[in-house]
C-alpha cells in the first residue's frame, strides 16, 4: 500500500497513525491549515478515507475526492458517513464491529451501578474528607432491576447477558423481534420505557432514531427510572432530558455520549443522580488497538483485491 494516499480525518489513535504512516502515504486532515486548498491539491490522489465517530465522510468530502474507493471508519457507528452517497458512487465502507462490544457493554453495566449506587459521589465523599463527619446516604439496589434495551444488536445483547448475571429482567425494543432470545419484546418504545427501571440506549443512530428518546419516552420511564446512553448523544432530545432531570421527572441518567460533544449541558454538573463520561465506551488500549488493526486489515484487503473483513457497503 506504500504508494496509496490515505486521508485520516481526525486524531483517533497513535497506534493507528503509526501503522498507517508505515504502510501508506498518510495525510492528516486535522493538521491541514486550509482544508479546501488541501483537498483540491490532493483530490485526484486520495483513494481511502479513515474516519471515526467524530469526523467521518460526509457528502462534501466524498464529492471532493473523485478517486475515493473506500471509507474505513474506526468505529462501529456509521452515522458520520453519508452511506447513500457511498452507494451511489460505488465507494466501499467498512467499520469495526465486535472487537469493541465487550468494552461498551462493560461500561453500560458500570454506568447502571454508578448511577444507582452513586459511586462517583461516594468516591468524592471519601476524597473530600466528608466521611469523617458521617456515612454516605443510602442508595438504590441494582440486582433484580427491570432493564429495557433499545437496540438488541451486538452491544445490546452483550449488556443483556451481563445484566442477567445481576438477576435483572431483560426486555427490548428493536426494529425486529428476536424470537431466538428469551427476552420480552415490546413493539413500542414507550411501553418498554413504562415497564423498565433502567432504559439503555444501544441502537444505531439514523434519521429514524434521532431524538427517539423524547419527552414521551422520558415521562414513561418516570421519576424512579434511569436512562443509560452508551450509543450516540443525538438519540436523546437533550434539552428534554435536562429538564426532566432538573424537574425530578426522571430518576437519573448515566451518559457516555452527548449531542454536541465535548459540550455538555452545565445544568447536569449540579446533579447527584447523573454520571457523565467523555465518550469512553471503547477507550481501552486493547480495544483501540484491535479497532485500528481491523481498519488496517480492511484497507489491505481492499487494495489487495481480497474480501473485506467487515464490509458495510
Ligand atoms: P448493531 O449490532 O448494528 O446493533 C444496532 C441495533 O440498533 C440493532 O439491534 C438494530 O435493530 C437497532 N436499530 C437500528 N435502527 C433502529 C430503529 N429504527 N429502531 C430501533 N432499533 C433500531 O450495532 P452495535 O455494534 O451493537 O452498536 C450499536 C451502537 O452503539 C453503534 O451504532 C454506535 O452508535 C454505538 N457505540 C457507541 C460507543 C461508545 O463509545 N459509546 C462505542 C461503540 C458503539 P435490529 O436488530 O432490529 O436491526
Amino acid at each position: 500500500m506504500e504508494s496509496i494516499n490515505v486521508l485520516m480525518t481526525y486524531p483517533m489513535n497513535d497506534y493507528l497513525e503509526q501503522q498507517l504512516d508505515k504502510r501508506c502515504n498518510l495525510h492528516k486532515l486535522w493538521t491541514v491549515p486550509e482544508k479546501s486548498g488541501f483537498l483540491s491539491v490532493h483530490s485526484n490522489s486520495i483513494r481511502a478515507v479513515v474516519g471515526n465517530s467524530i469526523v467521518g465522510a460526509n457528502a462534501e468530502l466524498i464529492e471532493a475526492l473523485p478517486k475515493l474507493e473506500i471509507v474505513a471508519t474506526c468505529s462501529v457507528g456509521l452515522d458520520k458517513i453519508d452511506l447513500a452517497k457511498c452507494r451511489e458512487k460505488g465507494i466501499r465502507v467498512t467499520n469495526t464491529p465486535d472487537v469493541l462490544t465487550d468494552d461498551v457493554a462493560d461500561l453500560g453495566i458500570w454506568l447502571m451501578l454508578a448511577v444507582l449506587r452513586q459511586l462517583c459521589q461516594c468516591d468524592q465523599h471519601v476524597r473530600s474528607g466528608k466521611w469523617k463527619n458521617g456515612d454516605y446516604m443510602l442508595t438504590t439496589k441494582f440486582t433484580g432491576k427491570r432493564v429495557g434495551i433499545l437496540g438488541l444488536g451486538r452491544i445490546g445483547m452483550a449488556i443483556a447477558k451481563r445484566a442477567e448475571a445481576f438477576s435483572c429482567t431483560i426486555s427490548y425494543f428493536s426494529r425486529t423481534e428476536k424470537p431466538e432470545t428469551k427476552y420480552k419484546y415490546y413493539p413500542s418504545l414507550v411501553h418498554l420505557a413504562a415497564n423498565s427501571d433502567i432504559l439503555v440506549v444501544a441502537c444505531a443512530l439514523t434519521e429514524e432514531t434521532r431524538h427517539i428518546i423524547n419527552r414521551e419516552v422520558i415521562d414513561a420511564l418516570g421519576p424512579k427510572g434511569v436512562l443509560i446512553n452508551i450509543a450516540r448523544g443525538a438519540h436523546v432530545d437533550e434539552s428534554e432530558l435536562v429538564s426532566a432531570l432538573v424537574d425530578g421527572r426522571l430518576g437519573g441518567a448515566g451518559l457516555d455520549v452527548f449531542e454536541n460533544e465535548p459540550q455538555v449541558p452545565e445544568e447536569l454538573f449540579q446533579l447527584d443522580n447523573v454520571v457523565l463520561l467523555p465518550h469512553v465506551g471503547t477507550a481501552t488500549v486493547g480495544t483501540r488497538q484491535a479497532m485500528a488493526d481491523l481498519v488496517i486489515d480492511n484497507l489491505e484487503a481492499h487494495f489487495l483485491n481480497k474480501p473485506l473483513l467487515s464490509p458495510v457497503v
